[in-house]
């Protein structure tokens, strides 16, 4: 939509009694506005609909109930984002499927899973919960939710990643956070239906003492740059405000990032926008869709 049709659209016109003038309110609603709540929990908006994305918003991080392995300690909780459309969820660990802020939130809420991640809400008690199996395709509140290959998380186990379809506008949002993009399927894809507006993959990789690595973020980040071709780039799984405690803390190291792929992109001749987010701070992307939906 061209700015000034975005005006008519939602000008206001307000006569004011008595007054011999006009007063005229302006406002419109960019197409997507999203916010980064630390590590991989997100707020997405568009089309009207609202969709919470792994959240961990209160409590501790912990893994298999060892907090002396490794412990994510979030200095205060987040408020819970009231009226949730939707819960979708990558994976079924601590730091997507978050037990105790799940456990918070309001069951009637559809959730839209992994097939570990499904299994947790399940057991809290979620009400509609919806496995979400690699290649499938689930429309829920407006939203087209595709499924792709995701993390590696066992020797025969992937998670998900997923391609969203805001259908009121078009608008496309691919989500994965451990760095694993299912290049053959996202290929198909893309050349199928037309590029990715949005991106939000991990930038940094995170390494456990510099030899396995846990999230691979630099060198894929490029890679799905050039696959997806999107507007617009932002990290995911990065600190933000949370403090790691236990053994294995210390040994968590960063290389990479936001500003580094900033270059690496701009070498390679994409147009791509990479944004860091501000943990819980909104950020408004007024995009023009990539693809016209039939
Ligand atoms: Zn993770």
């Amino acid at each position: 939509m061209k700015i000034a049709e975005k005006l008519s659209a939602a000008l206001k016109i307000r006569h004011s009694r008595g007054a011999d003038y006009l007063a005229i309110n302006i406002s419109y609603e960019p197409l997507m506005k999203l916010t980064w709540f630390d590590a991989n929990a997100w707020l997405w908006e568009a089309g009207g609909c609202r969709i919470l994305v792994d959240p961990w918003l209160l409590g501790d991080l912990v893994f298999a109930n060892s907090p002396w392995l490794v412990k994510g300690i979030r200095p205060q909780p987040v408020d819970i984002p009231p009226d949730i459309d939707l819960i979708l969820l990558s994976q079924g660990l601590a730091d997507h499927a978050h037990p105790e802020t799940l456990g918070q939130l309001d069951k009637s809420i559809p959730v839209v899973a992994s097939v570990d991640g499904a299994a947790i809400a399940k057991k809290l008690g979620y009400q509609s919960v919806t496995v979400a199996a690699h290649g499938e395709v689930n429309t829920l509140a407006g939203v087209e939710i595709r499924t792709f290959t995701g993390a590696v998380v066992g020797p025969t186990k992937r998670e998900n990643a997923y391609v969203l379809t805001f259908l009121s506008t078009g608008i496309r949002l691919y989500y994965e956070p451990h760095g694993y993009p299912d290049v053959a399927h996202l290929q198909d894809f893309v050349e199928n239906a037309g590029p990715v507006d949005v991106v939000i993959s991990p930038m940094a990789d995170i390494t456990l003492m510099g030899v396995a690595p846990v999230i691979r973020g630099a060198a894929v980040a490029t890679q799905i740059a050039k696959l997806l071709k999107p507007q617009v780039m932002l990290p995911t799984a990065e600190d933000g405000q949370v403090i790691y405690e236990g053994l294995l803390a210390p040994v968590l190291s960063r290389t990479g990032g936001a500003e580094e792929l900033r270059s690496q992109i701009k070498i390679a001749g994409n147009g791509t926008q990479v944004i860091q987010p501000i943990s819980g701070e909104l950020i408004e992307l007024d995009l023009q869709p990539q693809t016209v939906l039939p």
